[in-house]
């Protein structure tokens, strides 16, 4: 029997990394999808080239869209403006409230019902925007809870989340995506969801640079 995992798949560029990582470590791969309301919605289509690219047997979407009901956040208040990046360590309006938490529970609710063993999440806490829910403490203590909270946790004890990225820079990972073959031309990062990337948001920058550091160039289109 093959191993399976579910790859929480934004259409970015990290989580697209964690696609090429987990298809080396041999896994069967079923990305997982959500329709946040999310401003930069544009995103769930690139994940749905990622998906067809790596001929995954399911590719899933979920609608969590009443997200935007809970609001707070830049990404999901179309009232509150997608700041230009500026390197500050405070916590910015682009943070999602609970969104990884949030994720990974769904995951892990998928995760159960696939049978898979392991969720891939791409988050990093080297090139981030300081968001809480991206530090490796949290993975730790979801992972606990995740095993407490499911009948495969029960039965197994073992449902691992996978954040391969959390020590890597945003140019390391990028290095190995390209090592790996990751089609980075289909995937998209900027927050402000346009036609082509405003290369002056968080993500963009974070993107940019990673792309320069690693000697690289970005396949995408800028504005
Ligand atoms: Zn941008």
């Amino acid at each position: 029997m093959t191993k399976k995992a579910v790859i929480i798949l934004s259409g970015g560029l990290d989580s697209t990394t964690c696609m090429g990582i987990a298809e080396r470590e041999g896994y069967t791969c079923y990305p997982l999808t959500f329709d946040y309301g999310q401003r930069h919605k544009h995103e769930v289509e690139q994940a749905k080239k990622v998906a067809a690219h790596y001929e995954v047997p399911q590719h899933k979407i979920v609608d969590i869209a009443f997200l935007g009901q809970i609001g707070g956040s830049a990404l999901t208040d179309s009232s509150i403006e997608v700041p230009d990046y500026t390197g500050s360590k405070e916590v910015p309006v682009t943070y999602v409230p609970a969104r990884n938490m949030i994720f990974l529970s769904l995951a892990a609710a998928y995760a159960e019902v696939v049978g898979a063993e392991a969720i891939y999440i791409g988050v990093s806490s080297v090139d981030y925007s300081g968001y809480p829910d991206c530090r490796p403490e949290f993975i730790r203590s979801m992972t606990e809870t995740i095993n407490l909270a499911t009948q495969a946790g029960i039965k197994e004890g073992n449902l691992k989340i996978l954040a391969p990225l959390s020590h890597l820079s945003k140019a390391q990972t990028i290095q190995l995506g390209i090592d790996l073959n990751v089609p980075y031309h289909l995937t998209t990062s900027c927050y402000r969801g346009g036609e082509s990337a405003c290369g002056t948001c968080d993500s963009c920058k974070l993107r940019l640079q990673g792309f320069e550091q690693a000697g690289a160039k970005d396949p995408i289109p800028y504005m």
